[in-house]
């Protein structure tokens, strides 16, 4: 099978960073930064996106844009 270049891209997550109560991956292709926050039970856990200061508000992951791969 020849590889094939795909328009949606994937986030390519670095190592995960554990805290105490949170881990963080940082995307090595757009930068933004995966946060799993945890405050304890089944269902205090959640996912935060953000890139630079700003958090991203979405229900689910955002598309990667490769940006780092583009000026590259
Ligand atoms: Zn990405």
């Amino acid at each position: 099978m020849k590889a094939s270049r795909k328009s949606s891209t994937r986030h390519k997550w670095g190592e995960k960073v554990r805290f105490p109560l949170k881990t963080e991956q940082q995307c090595s292709r757009c930068d933004m930064v995966k946060v799993g926050r945890r405050e304890g039970g089944p269902a205090g856990y959640w996912d935060e996106f953000w890139r630079g200061e700003e958090r991203i508000h979405c229900t689910a992951t955002p598309a990667c844009d490769a940006r780092r791969e583009v000026t590259a």
